[in-house]
């Protein structure tokens, strides 16, 4: 079972160097292929399934703000803005305080690197408590703009070296899996880069991880350029198969929340099952969890169980591309526009799937399901019962 997944994405540049090509935006949301670049980011960590972001945000950040809310395709997304810059180091430490994670992953919002999530936290399992970091390393030909790295035979990082005219060689691609109290004794405002990994790689303190994935760099103006091509089809709209959860894709024990008690529904497994050999749908889970709103379990108990369903409908061939909950009840916290048989989740996962409601449909058991569907304008089949 993956672990808890949180992220940190810097995206408090001002952009400088790309000011005359976009000027009105933040960098992280200059668009590329017709969408803001930032969210080529949070897609990437939401089909990683992590559960929570900590965006670094910082000169106007009302766009990013505005633009993502509180959550995207079932991450979580809270805000660290910098009043004052101060630089990567200082917006990861400041970040980095409201993780709770043990490694935390540190992406640039300016930067696309197609990295193996799963392969850096391998590399930091059974390590000794002084390696702070595994860094995602590129291999890269004909460059001059990259400082390189040297790794050692045992995937260590030994050294750094300046930016030079380089035939071929690694460099530092910007995307860090930190140990979260690394930088506890650093000071609120310094590079990341040249004040921390720097200083410590000669204490042996820096794992690396090879990456072939796609690379580019948008704070660059070739590179934006080149972006547009090489991220489009990633931009593409989706069709949606949305599942309810309890009573549809399992058994309804009524507020289930232990790992345990989970009892799938077969008929309903095989429906999600075509759905997720379908190379053009996606499927998505939307679930009321009022249980949450009255106090039985919390919304971490409720993470757990989704990693714990996700493991196991893959075991099953099905895999689930995102989770939309509504943790409210009217009762308890007021009324809301997530829960069913209000539209919200189904409206939001279309948007953040950019899916038209003639190429979705919604599975479910029960009247509200149907209900939400309707309002939202998709069709309706009956599941699980
Ligand atoms: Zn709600």
């Amino acid at each position: 079972m993956r672990p808890y997944r949180e992220a940190i994405v810097l995206a408090g540049g001002f952009g400088t160097r790309l000011a005359h090509v976009v000027p009105d935006v933040c960098k992280p949301m200059a668009p590329v292929a017709g969408r803001p670049f930032l969210r080529f980011i949070m897609d990437q960590l939401a089909a990683a399934c992590f559960d929570r972001a900590v965006v670094a945000d910082g000169y106007r950040r009302e766009q990013i703000e505005g633009f993502f809310g509180p959550a995207y395709r079932g991450t979580a997304i809270e805000y660290s803005p910098e009043e004052t810059p101060l630089l990567t180091g200082g917006a990861v430490k400041r970040a980095l305080s409201r993780c709770e994670s043990d490694w935390v992953f540190v992406l640039n919002g300016d930067t696309w690197f197609d990295v193996d999530f799963e392969a850096m936290e391998a590399a930091a399992v059974n390590v000794p408590d002084s390696v702070s970091a595994v860094i995602a390393v590129k291999r890269m030909r004909g460059f001059e703009r990259y400082g390189t790295v040297d790794v050692d035979a045992g995937g260590s990082l030994t050294a750094f070296h300046e930016k030079r005219p380089c035939e071929e060689g690694l460099i530092n691609a910007g995307v860090y899996l930190l140990r979260r109290d690394a930088l506890n004794n650093m000071p609120e405002k310094f590079s990341l880069e040249s004040d921390y990994f720097e200083r410590v790689v000669s204490d042996g303190e820096l794992r690396a991880v090879e990456c072939a994935g796609g690379f580019i760099d948008i704070g660059v103006p070739e590179d934006y350029e080149l972006a547009q091509t090489m991220l489009a089809p990633l931009a593409k709209s989706w069709k949606l198969a949305l599942f309810d959860r309890d009573g549809t894709i399992n058994v309804d024990t009524g507020h289930l929340y232990e790992p345990e008690k989970l009892e799938l529904i077969p008929s309903t497994v095989d429906i999600m099952r075509g759905y997720s050999d379908d190379p053009d749908y996606k499927v998505v889970v939307v679930t009321n969890q009022a249980g949450i709103a009255k106090g039985l379990y919390t919304e971490a108990d409720m993470r757990r169980l989704h990693r714990y369903m996700e493991n196991e409908l893959e075991k099953l061939g099905v895999h689930v591309d995102a989770w939309y909950f509504c943790p409210h009840h009217p009762d308890y916290t007021g009324p809301c526009e997530c829960r069913k048989p209000a539209p919200g989740m189904l409206l939001s996962a279309m948007i953040d799937f950019a899916a038209l409601p003639e190429d979705c449909v919604m599975y479910g058991d029960k009247v509200t399901d149907k209900n939400a569907a309707m309002k939202a304008g998709i069709d309706f089949e009956w599941a699980g019962v």
